[in-house]
């Protein structure tokens, strides 16, 4: 884990960094607020040791900075202080920091301080994990989904650029769970997600987006180059006889595809894509429907 240390005083940061070298984090440290703020979106620490007292930028400020900042919100304080009075901790500690730790330190309630505090990131970092993972297929869930989606819509705001999304819908699901059992179904799910991921890129999101659908986000992709992996989807999972445990089955998926072509919001453009399927549905099931809209159409589908 790696841990920020920010004190104005060269000597103060030598001392620190000296007193945790046994705690196996890595030790990074800046001299000012502004430095602070930047190093610490750069190398997102688990943990930074925060002076109160510095020129230009107080602790106060650069923790209440933080705080504002989505990327790094969650990121545990620690306020360093020479200053032992109640009224400090209390502000320190309403500002959102998770102690607090008066000059000069006792380097053993440091050191088990940092410890503690590391220990609780940790369990955070776990329960966000898999606040954002579906546990039957391991893929990522919707939630992570809209995560990703708005940090891509900030950079398309940003960088321009465009954004695929594919939504699939498994055809005829209830008479697999109907005629081979829920268990069963489940395996399939599971088989299914295996599938969708191995024809991702690593940048692409695929995502268990609800009951038998499943959605991939693929940033920088003209909708082209997403009905073609759509195509690569549905084609394989086509081909791919999926084990049920007695036997094999075969199973198929209806594909939208769409991008950000029109779609003026996030919102917009799963719609889209939720109408490309649903035609897919409507004209047969096993194909890829690709919104008619979208910047370069293609027919990639057979039949
Ligand atoms: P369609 O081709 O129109 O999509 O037909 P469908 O039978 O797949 O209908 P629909 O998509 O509306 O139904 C989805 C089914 O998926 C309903 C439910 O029984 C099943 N399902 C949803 N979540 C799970 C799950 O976690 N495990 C299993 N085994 N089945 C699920
Ligand atoms: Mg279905």
């Amino acid at each position: 884990m790696k841990v920020l240390i920010v004190d104005d005083s060269p000597d103060a940061l030598a001392v620190a960094r000296v007193r945790l070298a046994s705690e196996n984090a890595e030790i990074v440290c800046a001299s000012s607020g502004q430095a602070a703020l930047d190093l610490a979106r750069r190398e997102k620490p688990d943990l930074i040791l925060l002076d109160i007292d510095m020129p230009d930028m107080s602790g106060f400020d650069v923790c209440r900075t933080l705080k504002e900042d989505a990327e790094l919100n969650m990121t545990p304080v620690i306020f360093l202080s020479g200053s032992g009075q109640a009224g400090d901790k209390v502000r320190g500690l309403d500002l959102g920091a998770v102690d607090y730790v008066t000059k000069p330190f006792d380097t053993f309630e440091l050191r088990a301080r940092v410890r503690a505090a590391l220990r609780t990131k940790r369990l955070q970092d776990m329960l966000i994990e898999h606040a954002h993972i579906d546990p039957l297929t391991g893929l990522s869930n919707r939630r992570a989904m809209m995560d990703r989606l708005e940090q891509e819509w900030a950079r398309m705001g940003r960088h321009g650029g465009t954004l695929s999304f594919i939504m699939a819908d498994i055809d005829h699901f209830k008479e697999v769970n109907d005629t081979f059992g829920h268990a069963v179904g489940d395996r399939l799910l599971r088989q299914l997600a295996k599938i969708i991921a191995g024809q991702c890129r690593d940048v692409d999101l695929p995502t268990r987006y609800g009951g038998d659908e499943f959605v991939i986000v693929a940033p920088q992709e003209e909708v082209a180059n997403a009905g073609m992996l759509a195509e690569r989807c549905r084609l394989a999972i086509e081909e791919t006889p999926l084990a049920t445990g007695h036997g094999t089955v075969g199973c198929t998926v209806s594909l939208g595809a769409a991008d950000t072509t029109n779609a003026g919001s996030i919102e917009a453009l799963i719609q889209k894509a939720d109408d490309a399927m649903y035609q897919a549905k409507q004209s047969g099931r096993n194909k890829v429907v690709v919104a008619s809209d979208s910047r370069r159409t293609t027919t990639a589908t057979p039949g």
